[in-house]
């Protein structure tokens, strides 16, 4: 397709995320993707440091995912879940059960993670109306955090961030924690956890779970913290008879240098919510996963069964490909590929710290954080990157890069450099 007409009938008719259509940001055509490298219509190629929003752990065009995923369309792409069962769903929970936290094997396959988090929502609270406690009905969070962007979702979004005020009077009003204040790699400090035991000590009761980010808190500020508050949190929520819930659909499947990032304090939560990386980036697919108590409770309550049933649930197609993905993921030694691009990482971004412009730098995992002291000019930043070859998508005053596991050295050092000289040329040495 001619690139003019293509633009042109984006422009006018396609929303993009978080966008305007009267005034829309400049959006790069692109005409394929491969490895770690997107090739844009224009042919320039750029190194991805994305993932496609966490997503593409094994880059893309993956011969392996492709295959499954062919392999598959001679079977069926989709059919119902409600009275049928299929091979790809059953593959792929095996897969899921051999890394899974222990005693999480209950999965509900959802469509996205927006979704995965209202079904690990709705899941608590027909958990606590089954055993009688009529008055559970509202959620704890923690501020700077994302959990999607669908109603209950959001309502345990930053209130700011998630724009709480735009929707005021429709959303569900929930319990707002402040961000665990020490960090991942500080000192524990036993202080920390006394906002959580205050607000159980004044609201427990009337919580049907409080549903947080493990460690890092992604969308919301790419903010790295202790593990140790996940223990008080799954002591608070023991003595309170609140579920915890961990959502694990940015961190999920290695990104954070443990395959769920909970296993950081070994901490199992009561559900969990998994997807981006869950197909490899190729296809939209979410679950949510709880242990049987849950589980059991839930199907013993008034309603005998649990009330939600997407039309694609466990779509094979997807189911497939997850089940490759994951394959591929363990026979890779993603440990070791995640632990050489976080050293990488922080060494060459280090230097960005020395930038007036810049507040901090800081790298956990496969992630990678530039944050800046003032928000960015998206619209002028963006294309210094192009400029420079890479693909970077900061929003707010955060300058981040979690590429594909499969960087290889060389590829890493062309985006960190990349990433720089595009600061350099906005703010100046
Ligand atoms: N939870 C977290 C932690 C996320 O990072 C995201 C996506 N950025 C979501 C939930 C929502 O997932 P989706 O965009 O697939 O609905």
């Amino acid at each position: 397709m001619n690139t003019d007409h293509l633009l042109h009938i984006d422009r006018q008719h396609l929303w993009h995320p978080y966008s305007s259509l009267t005034d829309p940001a400049p959006v790069y055509p692109v005409a394929r993707a491969r490895g770690v490298h997107i090739e844009l219509a224009d042919g320039r190629v750029l190194v991805d440091g994305m993932s496609s929003w966490w997503a593409a752990l094994h880059g893309y065009n993956h011969p392996r995912l492709n295959a499954a995923a062919a392999a598959q369309l001679q079977h069926m792409s989709h059919v119902m879940f409600g009275g049928f069962t299929h091979e790809p769903a059953v593959r792929l929970a095996e897969g899921l059960l051999t890394v899974l936290p222990p005693g999480l094997d209950k999965i509900f396959y959802a469509d996205s993670g927006s979704v995965a988090v209202e079904v690990a929502m709705k899941m608590a609270l027909q958990y606590q109306q089954a055993l009688n406690e009529t008055v559970r009905t509202r959620f704890a969070a923690i501020r700077a955090g994302y959990h999607g962007d669908t109603w209950h979702a959001m309502s345990v979004c930053d209130p700011v961030t998630g724009m709480h005020g735009l929707f005021s009077g429709s959303l569900p009003v929930q319990y707002f924690l402040p961000q665990p204040p020490v960090r991942f790699d500080e000192d524990w400090d036993e202080a920390a956890a006394a906002p959580l035991a205050d607000l159980f000590a004044r609201h427990g009761h009337e919580l049907a779970a409080l549903i947080l980010e493990p460690v890092v808190q992604g969308a919301g500020g790419m903010y790295f913290y202790h593990p140790h508050y996940l223990q008080a949190a799954r002591a608070l929520c023991d003595e309170y008879g609140v579920l915890l819930i961990f959502d694990e659909i940015a961190t999920g499947f290695g990104r954070t240098g443990k395959l769920f990032a909970c296993e950081h304090a070994q901490v199992v939560p009561d559900i969990m919510c998994i997807g981006k990386a869950l197909t490899g980036g190729y296809l939209t697919l979410s679950a949510t996963i709880t242990h049987a108590r849950v589980a059991d409770t839930v199907c013993g309550g008034a309603a005998a069964c649990f009330m939600h049933g997407p039309t694609f649930m466990a779509n094979p197609l997807a189911c497939a490909v997850a089940a490759e993905s994951l394959a591929l993921l363990l026979e890779n030694d993603w440990a070791a590929q995640v632990r050489a691009i976080e050293a990488q990482l922080r060494q060459e971004l280090a230097p960005a710290a020395d930038m007036a412009a810049v507040r901090e730098v800081r790298v956990l995992g496969a992630i990678g954080v530039v944050e800046m002291r003032e928000p960015v000019n998206m619209r002028r930043l963006q294309p210094r990157f192009v400029e420079h070859g890479v693909w970077v998508r900061p929003f707010g005053k955060l300058v981040y890069v979690m590429p594909p596991f499969i960087i290889r050295p060389d590829e890493l050092t062309r985006l960190t450099r990349g990433l720089l000289a595009a600061l350099k040329d906005e703010y100046g040495g």
